[in-house]
């Protein structure tokens, strides 16, 4: 039976990734540590709280002390490391916890598993870190041509910069000790259990509070879109078949601008939920500082080497999401109440 060490398991893409591999497998076991900030959310994981091959451990992936008790005390085949302070617009406002999380936090995951895995002829079989990264790491793309792995990292946000670092760092524990990593570097992700402080969920929770809908300057930045369960696809076989050392970037082929993804939601809930929704909604404010223009991403690497591909088409997937949130909307009311307002307005001056 392998065993996961998942961390950020409470956020997005982590509470998706756990659920798939868990209902996928029953002979595996997944350990969820998470510090619960305020992207966290053990709502999220549910419908597994009770599966007797998920444990959830609450605490930081900085604190040295609590990572190591936990591989000492459990046999950790792979880690997925997910936790990040995850959002731009909050990295340009507080970088330090970007730092401290994102780098230090891997640093220290990097240390505890290689003293669990390392032995003097080299690292035990059947081991793998894996660093959960984005194509935000290679900065920004004129309007054609896409990221391969090859592309050089040129990150621009504090976020970027952030998970660029702990990518270096990462590759690094392959280069100098040949521990087995990989890495992987993924477009945006959208679908249920996002935070509404994202473009699509905060889009979609405006609209379905009619409130109006913040665009970053002219709305003509681009946005390679992936849908969360392939991402989650794409992870497992990087764990199952990825060659150690290597980087995989995953992509759907999903170009949108933002403003044609805003369009794509209004016209949705307007046929299909509240016929008041509409264009009239959308209000133009000041760019993002240092606002990436384009981001796109070459997955035929994943594609040839490990026969991955997405399998969600934008246009099916946003509207799978919109229902989705319709149809959770306790859960949506849950994740903007309290702190949420307060963030809200300071980041887009806007009620
Ligand atoms: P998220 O913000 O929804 O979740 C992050 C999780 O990490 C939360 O549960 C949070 O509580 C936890 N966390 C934060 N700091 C922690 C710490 N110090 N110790 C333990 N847990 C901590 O993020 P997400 O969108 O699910 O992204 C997950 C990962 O995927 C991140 O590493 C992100 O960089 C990467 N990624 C995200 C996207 C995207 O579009 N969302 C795209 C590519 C890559």
């Amino acid at each position: 039976m392998k065993t996961y060490l998942v961390t950020g398991g409470a956020g997005f893409i982590g509470s998706n990734f756990i659920k798939y591999m868990l209902k996928k497998y029953k002979d595996i076991q997944i350990i969820n540590v998470d510090k619960l900030t305020y992207a966290g959310n053990l709502e999220n994981l549910k419908e597994i709280e009770n599966n007797p091959n998920y444990k959830f451990i609450k605490t930081d992936i900085c604190d040295e002390k609590s990572i190591k008790n936990i591989f000492k005390e459990n046999n950790i085949d792979y880690v997925v490391n997910f936790a990040a302070e995850t959002h731009v617009d909050r990295s340009i406002q507080n970088p330090n916890i970007f730092i401290k999380t994102n780098i230090l936090g891997t640093i220290n995951l990097l240390n505890c598993a290689k003293a669990s895995w390392e032995t003097q002829n080299g690292f035990l079989n059947g081991k793998k870190f894996l660093q959960i990264s984005t194509d935000e790491v290679y900065g920004s793309l004129k309007s054609t041509g896409s990221f391969t792995e090859a592309s050089p990292l040129d990150p621009h946000s504090p976020y970027a910069s952030s998970k660029a670092s702990a990518d270096l760092m990462v590759k690094s524990y392959y280069d100098t000790y040949k521990m087995p990593i990989n890495i992987t570097r993924c477009s945006n992700n959208y679908g249920p259990y996002q935070f509404p402080e994202k473009l699509i969920p905060l889009m979609i929770h405006n609209c379905l509070s009619k409130k109006s809908l913040p665009i970053y300057g002219d709305g003509l930045n681009v946005r390679d879109w992936i849908y969360v369960k392939d991402h989650c696809t794409a992870i497992e076989l990087v764990i199952e078949k990825g060659k150690f050392g290597h980087v995989y970037n995953i992509g759907g082929h999903n170009e949108r601008t933002n403003i044609h993804v805003v369009k794509t939601i209004i016209e949705y809930i307007h046929k299909n939920i509240d016929p008041s929704v509409t264009e009239n909604l959308i209000k133009y404010i000041a760019d993002r500082k240092g606002h990436d223009r384009r981001y796109a991403i070459d997955p035929t690497k994943i594609q040839n080497e490990l026969g991955w591909k997405a399998q969600t088409n934008f246009e099916i997937g946003i509207h799978q999401t919109i229902r989705w949130y319709l149809e959770n909307k306790a859960w949506l009311e849950h994740v903007t109440t309290g702190a949420y307002h307060d963030y809200y307005e300071k980041i887009y001056n806007i009620r």
